[in-house]
């Protein structure tokens, strides 16, 4: 996949992870030299397979939490792709503390890593869970609610962070609120798996998938491969043309957008593909494709459980923004990402 990012250096911290070691791949394949920073807290060596062959990738394995590491992980890059945080609601409500040391310390030493080595700019994933309580659909950059989890605090406050070492120091941040990813080397174990990976391993053993809720609650979901595309957009879009389509955009929006100061760049877009989907049609579809390969799935029934804590009822993203300014495009549509997702389980028989 080539968004024009070519022969540059980059840091993609969470690189052993799901959307991270996806990046990575993407970006050994354009000839970039890459270096991942993790320490193994969720993500697996064996999503690295792939990129340690590749003699333009380097693998520290180390802690956001500690400033030094990141000093010395940034080095000599042009861009950082920051993803390493840990995800999950439920894991925060959990365990707060954890999560805020790595998703805010972690987040803000990195940031600082990236301003003192002078990297050209500072692309992050940030979260949907950022609009919080506000009901209005879809959900637009500038509309947010309440934080109904210490997660979603904490992807909040990151983008807080940003705009401030954008306004104070001048690095250029780009902050990609992230609709529920889903594809290829996803965790489907543990207690805070996502909803997708997990469908699909209860499927595949037979068992019957418990769905939070009556199962009309509606997400955005995003194939990891146009995820891959809006943080290489983030990287490529030259600063004049960015402030030059923000302002264009804010002018077609009424003002209704906060606008960068002049000659700083900190903005937060949507990266989903703009539709919502059930869970009770995601359980639907999820049990169509993999009956292809087992007829005796097309049989199971979904079990109910009761809402979870901190989660929202709709989730829908509006991604004029993101369209306008970085020029993205979700290529791949829901039902595409599904099928590849579900072949990909089989054939690794996860
Ligand atoms: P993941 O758990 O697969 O990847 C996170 C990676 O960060 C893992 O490899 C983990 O080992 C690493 N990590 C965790 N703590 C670390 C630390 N202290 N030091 C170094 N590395 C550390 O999750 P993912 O789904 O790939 O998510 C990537 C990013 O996207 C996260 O920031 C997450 O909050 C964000 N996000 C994901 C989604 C989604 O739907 N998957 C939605 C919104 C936002």
């Amino acid at each position: 996949m080539n968004y024009g990012v070519k022969h540059k250096k980059v840091l993609v911290t969470g690189g052993a992870g799901f959307i991270g070691s996806n990046l990575i791949d993407a970006l050994l394949e354009n000839d970039n030299k890459v270096v991942c920073l993790d320490n193994f807290a969720t993500g697996k060596i064996e999503n690295l397979k792939d990129a340690q062959n590749n003699p333009n990738f380097t693998l520290i394995k180390g802690d956001i939490r500690n400033r030094d590491t990141c000093m010395k992980a940034v080095e000599g890059c042009d861009y950082v792709l920051h993803q390493a945080a840990l995800g999950s609601v439920p894991r925060s409500i959990a365990d707060p503390i954890t999560s805020t040391e790595v998703n805010i310390v972690g987040f803000v030493n990195m940031l600082f890593a990236a301003k003192e080595a002078g990297v050209k700019r500072f692309v992050y994933a940030a979260s949907s869970s950022t609009y919080g309580d506000h009901t209005a659909l879809p959900k637009v950059e500038h509309v947010i609610g309440n934080s109904l989890s210490p997660y979603a605090i904490t992807k909040y406050v990151d983008e807080l962070f940003a705009k401030n070492f954008s306004d104070i120091y001048g690095i250029e941040t780009v902050g990609l609120r992230y609709f529920n990813v889903f594809g290829r080397r996803q965790d489907p174990n543990g207690a805070y798996a996502a909803v997708i990976p997990k469908f699909i391993s209860s499927l595949m053993k037979h068992e019957s998938p418990i769905i939070n809720g009556d199962g009309n609650n509606t997400r955005d979901f995003t194939y990891i491969d146009n995820v891959i595309q809006a943080n290489q957009l983030g990287i490529t879009l030259p600063k004049a043309k960015l402030v030059e389509r923000l302002k264009q955009y804010q002018k077609e929006t009424s003002g209704l957008m906060e606008m960068s100061d002049e000659g700083t760049i900190a903005e937060v877009f949507n990266v989903a593909c703009g539709k919502a989907t059930s869970l009770n049609d995601l359980g639907r579809e999820l049990k169509n494709e993999l009956a292809k390969y087992d007829p005796a799935i097309a049989d199971i029934e979904f079990q109910f459980g009761l809402s979870r804590q901190g989660d929202v009822s709709h989730s829908l993203a509006s991604i004029k923004k993101i369209k306008f300014v970085l020029g993205y495009m979700p290529k791949f549509s829901i039902q595409f990402g599904l099928q590849k997702t579900c072949d990909w389980y089989i054939k690794n028989n996860i």
